[in-house]
């Protein structure tokens, strides 16, 4: 594609590009509404960045992403810490946070098991999971990974990874979403709500 500008705003435009979710056209838009915003935005958005870039470390204990550690998470004494939530990654972590679902404590696999891709066990944060589950105040391990087959090969093999330290590991439901309707779900999903049926 012709570049419409100097290096600077190219540069600008490709490394927006590279976002998820933004495309060529849309960064070029993004970068537009930047350039435009300059002192509300754009100013406060590369100072932003700067510090982030500076100051962010991956928690040792847990795997987050925060400026200190161990993260804010985990220094926060108002958590139980006889729950650890496994998640695959920060998303997932930040979206539990977001729906003020638990106030446990985390552990950020850094990936799941996916034969196909070449990923092992060495490659995920399994080693600093079962030493803090050794340490014995942790109770209940809840696997909040994807329902996906991956997401599933891993929660099999933690939970094999873990048994020998006599702690209950569960996993989330599998289901009807909430505001799901019936007809619009696939057969997997339908089935596995059918298996995992409560008492009301
Ligand atoms: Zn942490």
């Amino acid at each position: 594609m012709a570049a419409v500008a100097g290096p600077e705003i190219e540069r600008l435009i490709q490394l927006l590009a590279r976002m998820p979710g933004l495309g060529p056209r849309s960064a070029r838009r993004a970068a537009l509404h930047l350039i435009k915003k300059r002192e509300q935005l754009l100013g406060p958005l590369a100072e932003a960045m700067r510090v982030a870039a500076e100051r962010i470390v991956v928690c040792s204990a847990c795997g987050n992403v925060d400026t200190s550690d161990p993260c804010t998470l985990c220094a926060d004494p108002r958590r139980d810490g006889s729950i650890l939530v496994v998640v695959e990654d920060v998303s997932d972590l930040w979206a539990l946070e977001r729906a003020q679902a638990i106030k446990a404590r985390y552990h950020v696999l850094g990936g799941t098991l996916s034969p196909l891709d070449g990923v092992g066990p060495g490659d995920l944060n399994l080693d600093r999971l079962v030493a803090r589950v050794a340490e014995g105040e942790i109770r209940e391990v809840i696997l909040a990974l994807n329902a996906t087959v991956d997401g599933q090969t891993t929660a099999h093999y933690v939970t094999d990874l873990l048994s020998p330290h006599g702690v209950t590991v569960t996993r989330l439901a599998h289901g009807v979403p909430v505001g799901g309707e019936l007809d619009y779900l696939d057969e997997g999903t339908l089935v596995a709500a059918l298996r995992q049926r409560t008492a009301i």
